[in-house]
C-alpha cells in the first residue's frame, strides 16, 4: 500500500472476468483515480486484466481454482458460481491484509466496488465492516425484467405458454415476453431462480453505480430508485469519462484502421457480436453472403470461437466468398471497437447489442442493425429499435436475402439516414450529460463525496 499513501483513500474493485464486465470496471477505476482515489483491483486468476495497461493501479490475483473453465454460454453460470465460491476466502484474506497495512501506511480502504454477479463480495465486505457498492454493467432497466419473472412465478404462469411470447409485458413497454432475459417457456430451475433473486437483491450494499445516464433511462431509474433505499449513481457512459486505456483480453488488430482510412465517409458497416456470443454454421454462411451480396463495404469481427460448433471458421470464409468480396470487405479476429466506431468511415453497426457495444455506438452517432442473442441483449435491442428508434431489427438471420435487405435499409435508404440523424441527437444529449451541470457529471461528483464520507471510525 506504500503506493497509495499520498492519496490517503483507496477503492478496492472486484471485477468479473468477462470482457463486457471487466471493461466498465477498469474504466470506473480510471474515473475514480482521476478523482483522487488509489485503485486496487482484486481479480480472479482466470482471465486477469493486463497490469501494463494500468500502471497507476495495484493488482492482486485471487486464487480461484477455475482455470479449467471456458467462457462460453454453456458454462457461463458455472463460471459465475465457481468464482463466487472460490474467491471468497482469498478476498477475505487480502482485505484483512489491506486493513492491517492501512494502519501502517495511513491509507484507508474506503469501500469495495464489486460486479453485480459477484454476490460473495457483499458478505466479505460486511464481515470486514467495509461499505460495499454494486456496479451494474447492464442497462438499469434490466433489473426490472427479473422482477417480472418473479411476478409470473407468483401467478403460477411459469412455464409461460409459447403462443403468448409475442405479447407485450404491460408494465414494461416495449418489451414482449420473449425479450425477458431467460426463456420462460421452459422449466426454470430453482438454482436459476436463486440467481435471478441475487441479481435484484443488492444485499447490504450501500449504493449502486450504473454505466448509464439519465437521458437514456430516466423513467426506469426513477422507478427503481423508489424500490431501493440506497443512492443510485448513473455516471455513464464510463468510456467517455475514462482515458482510453486498452481493456481487451484479446489483441486488437489495428490494421483495420488503415483499411478504414481508405473508405468513404459513413460507407462501412461494422459487424461484431461481442466477446461471447456464437452462431451456427448456417448463420455464419448466410451472414457472409448477405454481406457479399449487399455491395456495401464491411469490417467483420469473426473471433476464433465465433462458431458454436467448436470448429474452425476459416474454411467458411475463403475461396469463392473472398473472391466475391475482394478489397471491399475486411475480416479481423478482434478489433479496436471504440476506435472503429469513432472512425468517420463507419456508417452502421450490426451488433448483438451487448450494453457496452450499444452505448459505444450511441456515443459515436452510429445507427445499428440489431441481432440480439441472449440475456440483456434483447432488452437493449428493443430500446434501440422501439424507444430510441436508432436501430432496426434483423428479421431473419438465416436468409441472405433478408440480411442484404436489412443492410441496404440501414446503409443506403432514407430510413437509415433518419436513424443516423436521431443517433447524432442522442450523442449530443449524452455529451451534455457529461459536461458540468449534466446528470452524469453531477452524479460522479456526488459519488466522490459519498465515498469520501465513509468514516474510518465506523469500523473500529
Ligand atoms: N470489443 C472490442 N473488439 C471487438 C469486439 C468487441 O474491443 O472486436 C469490445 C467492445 O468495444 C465492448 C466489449 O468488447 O466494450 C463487448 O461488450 P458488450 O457488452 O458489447 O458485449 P459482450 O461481449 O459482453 O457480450
Amino acid at each position: 500500500m506504500a503506493e497509495c499513501r499520498a492519496r490517503k483513500r483507496a477503492v478496492l474493485l472486484v471485477p468479473m472476468p468477462l470482457q463486457g464486465h471487466m471493461t466498465p470496471m477498469l474504466q470506473l477505476g480510471s474515473i475514480l483515480y482521476s478523482k483522487g482515489f488509489s485503485i486496487v483491483v482484486a481479480h480472479s486468476e482466470f482471465r486477469p486484466p493486463n497490469p501494463l495497461n494500468h500502471p497507476e493501479f495495484i493488482f492482486h490475483p485471487l486464487s480461484d481454482d477455475s482455470s479449467g473453465y471456458k467462457t462460453s454460454l454453456v458454462n457461463l453460470m458455472d463460471l459465475i458460481s465457481a468464482i463466487n465460491s472460490n474467491c471468497r476466502a482469498p478476498l477475505q484474506e487480502y482485505l484483512g491484509q489491506l486493513m492491517k497495512d492501512q494502519k501502517l501506511e495511513g491509507c484507508q480502504v474506503a469501500c469495495v466496488i464489486y460486479d453485480s454477479v459477484l454476490f460473495f463480495v457483499d458478505s466479505v465486505a460486511t464481515q470486514m465492516k467495509i461499505p460495499g457498492i454494486v456496479l451494474r454493467t447492464n442497462m438499469a432497466s434490466y433489473m426490472l425484467l427479473y422482477r417480472c419473472i418473479f411476478q409470473l412465478q407468483a401467478q403460477n404462469l411459469l412455464p409461460f405458454p409459447e403462443s403468448r411470447l409475442q405479447e407485450p409485458v404491460s408494465e414494461l413497454y416495449p418489451l414482449r415476453f420473449k425479450d425477458l432475459p431467460f426463456s420462460i417457456n421452459a422449466e426454470i430451475s430453482e438454482e436459476l431462480m436463486d440467481f435471478f433473486d441475487s441479481m435484484v437483491n443488492i444485499r447490504s450494499s450501500v449504493a449502486v453505480i450504473f454505466n448509464t445516464t439519465d437521458c437514456l433511462e430516466h423513467s426506469s431509474l426513477s422507478l427503481l430508485q423508489k424500490q431501493y433505499q440506497v443512492p443510485f449513481f448513473p455516471i455513464g457512459p464510463f468510456h467517455k469519462m475514462a482515458p482510453a486505456a486498452s481493456t481487451s483480453f484479446l489483441e486488437e488488430d489495428q490494421t483495420c484502421i488503415a483499411w478504414l482510412e481508405k473508405q468513404a465517409p459513413n460507407s462501412v458497416l461494422y459487424v461484431s457480436l461481442g466477446s461471447i456470443a456464437s452462431i451456427n454454421e448456417q448463420e455464419l454462411t448466410e451472414t457472409a453472403w448477405g454481406l457479399a451480396n449487399s455491395g456495401i463495404p464491411f469490417l467483420w469481427v469473426v473471433r476464433c470461437d465465433s462458431l458454436n460448433e467448436a470448429q474452425s471458421v476459416d474454411h467458411f470464409l475463403d475461396g469463392h466468398f473472398k473472391d466475391s468480396v475482394g478489397e471491399r470487405g475486411l475480416i479481423v479476429k478482434w478489433a479496436p471497437q471504440k476506435k472503429v466506431l469513432a472512425h468517420r468511415a463507419v456508417g452502421g453497426f450490426w451488433s448483438h447489442c451487448g450494453w457496452n457495444s450499444t452505448i459505444e455506438s450511441i456515443c459515436e452517432g452510429v445507427p445499428m442493425i440489431c441481432r440480439p442473442l441472449f440475456g440483456d441483449q434483447r432488452l437493449n435491442a428493443r430500446y434501440l429499435t422501439c424507444v430510441w428508434k436508432v436501430g432496426l431489427e434483423m428479421e431473419n438471420v438465416l436468409d441472405r436475402g433478408s440480411i442484404e435487405k436489412a443492410i441496404r435499409r440501414l446503409m443506403i435508404d432514407t430510413e437509415g439516414k433518419e436513424m443516423r440523424q436521431d443517433m447524432l441527437l442522442m450523442k449530443d444529449k449524452i455529451e451534455a450529460s457529461l459536461q458540468k451541470g449534466g446528470s452524469s457529471y453531477e452524479s460522479l461528483n456526488d459519488l466522490t463525496q459519498f465515498i469520501n464520507s465513509f468514516s474510518t471510525a465506523a469500523r473500529e
